[in-house]
């Protein structure tokens, strides 16, 4: 296809197809069904050597790809975190792709430098961040911890491990509670810190790091030659959405002088809530901050929003000067190259424009706290039903829960039970829901977030968890 009439045919086709998805896609699957290698044996194994006509390559993605889509998009999907998209996002993104503008610096298009700059004081505000902190655009809030902990790696060394490499007398130390997400990890080891240099620490029945503990480890450290280097605080941890202690934190933090990172990949949208600010009490002592638009922002996939307080410090870790890079409007501009790991950047800015302005704040505080509100009102209903127990705080819109019988009391077998549960609930293909592991008991996690969420979705999901429930009991 070379001509812009064939462009424009399918162009329209197509986006009757996005519209009558959104229409049907509570006909689908949530989790796609399908066999491993299923979608792979039914691709040919070499490319066409001719080129291929628009209709037969839609059929094929109709029959082939649908089948082993899982998705992320139906009011039904309750796992995990939600990916959320919506219709300005949509919108936004198609503009993005036809420009296929490559925003590494200012001059590349200086409007997508200047809008994310300003998207970027937006969501500062939305949040109630101190004005001190500046923002860039990540892909993920994986990426954004990883700039975090190479910055304070080379704040702690004063960037002399950018220049000349680890030496072997000085051993940084990092800090998290054993509920951290996974890209904590990650990222220490791919910063040079290792993994056995990241010091977990204990959590208490809340599922929150235990200030006390943070300080213990940190003196205990200090005194054995460590020098401790980098601290994340979870604002909604993964698996229960646990809020660590930020104030308490922020103190241990500014008197050891150590890099505070506040991962709010998830919980951080709920900021948007006057309500929610209590999270974010001790702020002003941190050094960055992340949180995610493409999880409960309603901006699709991918735009991490990553704060920092020192911007020369984060500049001075990643920045490089090749001649070929080298502009006229150097220092006077963003050249956002600088301020992370990637050098090409796609114009993310659009996106968070579109949905800020297509929905305004007011409708996206609303969206947000209906969800709350509605995984609340669930969350009574399991807590009045003696067949249920709730296992962690629901400090949000995700309930960890799971079935629990009167008459049984078997630990292993309660494990069993809500196992073959979940199971049977996503091969329904009606609901999609994962789980996690608290102290060793299987959970069941509900996280209710889709922008369309409506209370039938909510009720028909506990309908279907209580009719399986008991038809799993039958059989154990
Ligand atoms: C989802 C999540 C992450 C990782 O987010 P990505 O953008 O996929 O890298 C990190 N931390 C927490 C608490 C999360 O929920």
């Amino acid at each position: 296809m070379n001509n812009t009439s064939d462009f424009r045919k399918h162009a329209h086709q197509f986006v009757d197809w996005m519209a009558d998805y959104f229409e049907n896609i509570e006909n689908y699957p949530v989790k796609s069904q399908v066999e491993p290698k299923e979608i792979f044996n039914q691709i040919p194994s070499t490319p066409p050597s001719a080129g291929e006509a628009m209709e037969k390559i839609m059929q094929d993605f109709q029959q082939i790809i649908m089948p082993g889509i899982t998705h992320w998009q139906s009011p039904n999907f309750m796992a995990y975190f939600p990916s959320n998209a919506s219709y300005p996002s949509i919108l936004a993104e198609m503009l993005i792709s036809t420009m296929s503008a490559q925003c590494m610096i200012w001059e590349t298009s200086p409007a997508a430098a200047e809008l994310e700059e300003m998207m970027m004081i937006w969501l500062r505000q939305m949040t109630g961040l101190p004005d001190f902190f500046e923002g860039v655009i990540q892909d993920t809030a994986s990426t954004a911890t990883l700039c975090a902990i190479l910055t304070a790696r080379e704040k702690a060394t004063n960037f002399n491990v950018n220049k000349t490499g680890f030496s072997d007398d000085k051993k940084l130390r990092a800090y998290c509670s054993s509920q951290t997400h996974s890209s904590i990890e990650k990222g220490i080891k791919i910063a040079g810190l290792g993994k056995e240099n990241l010091v977990k620490i204990a959590v208490d029945e809340k599922l929150q790091l235990i200030p006390e503990a943070l300080e213990e480890a940190i003196k205990n450290d200090i005194a054995a030659g460590y020098i401790p280097c980098f601290v994340t605080a979870a604002l909604g941890t993964t698996s229960t959405t646990a809020i660590d202690p930020l104030k308490e934190i922020a103190a241990i933090c500014k008197t050891y002088k150590v890099w505070l990172h506040v991962d709010a990949a998830y919980a951080g949208s709920a900021l948007v809530l006057p309500e929610y600010r209590w999270m974010i009490e001790g702020i002003e002592d941190a050094d960055s901050f992340v949180f995610n638009p493409h999880k409960w922002l309603f901006t699709n996939f991918d735009c991490s929003a990553y704060f920092v307080k020192d911007k020369k410090a984060l500049i001075n870790t990643f920045s490089i000067l090749p001649e070929y890079l080298k502009t006229e409007t150097l220092g006077k501009v963003n050249d956002y190259r600088d301020w992370g790991v990637q050098l090409g950047r796609r114009f993310r800015a659009l996106k968070l424009w579109f949905v800020i302005r297509s929905f305004g704040t007011t409708e996206i505080q609303e969206k947000i706290r209906r969800h709350i509100t509605l995984v609340k009102q669930l969350e009574k209903q399991m807590e009045q039903n003696p067949n249920y127990e709730i296992l962690a705080p629901t400090t949000m819109n995700l309930i960890c829960f799971r079935y629990h019988p009167t008459t049984i009391n078997d630990e292993e077998k309660l494990n069993q039970l809500n196992e073959q549960l979940l199971h049977s609930i996503n091969k329904t293909g009606k609901l999609y829901l994962t789980h996690t592991k608290i102290n060793g008991t299987y959970t069941i996690r509900l996280v209710a977030a889709n922008t369309v969420l409506e209370t039938r979705h909510l009720d028909e999901a506990w309908a279907l968890i209580q009719k399986l429930a008991s038809e799993e009991h039958k059989k154990a």
